[in-house]
């Protein structure tokens, strides 16, 4: 089978690739397809260590072809995720109080697991999330890291409906946060972004307030407009975007950490304790957040933009991602 993998020289290439037969509790996917998400662009650069030889993704959904022993949550047929939360340990205190994402154990696709960008997948069924009906492969792809992320970090975020919520970066997790703070959580959007194409495509979502940091200065902007937003979700690459956004909430009010530039931020301290600021980071999503995500889109609450693309297009992929000419998500399509 075809396979996308991270190559030493900090770069994608196509290679065949043989799987080895299915252990207890694993499934075989065969793969429809697998979005790029900008956490496979930090992985090929090896910004978290050197993984050559890894299949990147973690946007992935496939068909299951067939289960190993011991398999009883899915069965051939059944249309399944290949998520960055790629598995747990099952069993340590993170694993048992819903914050698995954060087991010590944890395997993640794309990174210290093959992940979705091939032709087949081998998945731990226990965690390889099911798709609801209704819900099409491509979107389900965007969903599966885009989508759940956000959803989970507005979720950390505590913002009510109502309340306004700042969102830095509107690319491919930053439009999906967009429509989930709007159309689930019901919150008021101030869209940050450097890059005007992706503003106009917030402003197309419904953002309530668009604002460029290269010709405004965003914390002030939000403070003089709105008092403050009540919480933030940053997923821009940027700790200028961070440290913006820390200027622009309000007393009381939750920054959730997501973009990860390998950089650090700035914390006034006085103005964390003076102002009972919170910041928290946010890694991805529960199994549970997943299928609540998936099934936000299978209502159409949340209508990832995907653009189906070929394997071997992988490396100017990246370029585009670097160049911001993307907008909403490139879809690796494994079928054709
Ligand atoms: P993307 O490239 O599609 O989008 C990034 C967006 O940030 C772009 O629209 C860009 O114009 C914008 N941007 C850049 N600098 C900015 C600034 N100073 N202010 C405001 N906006 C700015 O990337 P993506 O796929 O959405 O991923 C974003 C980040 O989130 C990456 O670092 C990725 O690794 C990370 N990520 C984290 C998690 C998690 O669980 N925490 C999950 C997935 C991705
Ligand atoms: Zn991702
Ligand atoms: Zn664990």
């Amino acid at each position: 089978m075809k396979a996308i993998v991270a190559t030493e020289d900090k770069k994608a290439k196509v290679v065949e690739k043989e799987l080895r037969p299915l252990r207890y509790g694993e499934a075989l996917l065969d793969m429809e397809c697998c979005g790029v998400c900008h956490t496979d662009l930090h992985v090929k650069n090896q910004d978290f260590g050197d993984k050559t030889g890894v299949v990147l993704g973690h946007e992935g959904i496939g068909i299951v072809r067939e289960v190993a022993e011991g398999v009883t949550t899915l069965k051939p047929g059944d249309r399944a995720s290949v998520a960055w939360f790629f598995e747990g340990c099952g069993h340590c205190e993170y694993c048992t109080t819903g914050r698995e994402t954060l087991c010590r154990e944890v395997k993640n696709a794309g990174y210290t697991a093959d992940g979705g960008m091939a032709q087949q997948c081998i998945v731990t069924a226990d965690y390889a999330v099911k798709v609801p009906e209704g819900l099409d492969p491509m979107p389900a792809s965007s969903i599966t890291c885009a989508g759940v992320t956000t959803y989970k970090a507005i979720k950390e975020s505590g913002v009510h409906p109502g309340e306004w919520l700042l969102i830095s970066g509107l690319g491919g997790l930053g439009n999906l946060a967009l429509q989930y703070a709007k159309n689930v959580f019901e919150a008021h959007v101030i869209a940050v972004d450097v890059n005007e194409g992706q503003l106009d495509f917030a402003r197309e979502y419904g953002a309530d307030l668009c604002v460029n940091p290269l010709d405004t200065d965003v914390a002030a902007f939000v403070q003089e407009k709105v008092g403050g937003a009540h919480a933030a979700v940053v997923t821009a690459v940027s700790k200028a975007a961070f440290n913006a956004a820390v200027g622009a909430v309000r007393a009381g009010g939750t920054v959730a950490a997501v973009g990860l530039p390998s950089e650090s931020m700035d914390l006034s301290i006085p103005r964390l304790v003076l102002d009972g600021i919170r910041v928290v980071g946010s890694l991805v999503g529960t199994r549970k957040d997943l299928e609540e995500a998936f099934q936000f889109g299978a209502e159409g609450k949340v209508v990832p933009q995907c653009t189906p693309r070929s394997m071997e297009d992988i490396n100017d992929i990246f370029d585009e991602m670097l160049e911001g000419k993307i907008r909403g998500r490139m879809v690796i399509d494994l079928k054709h």
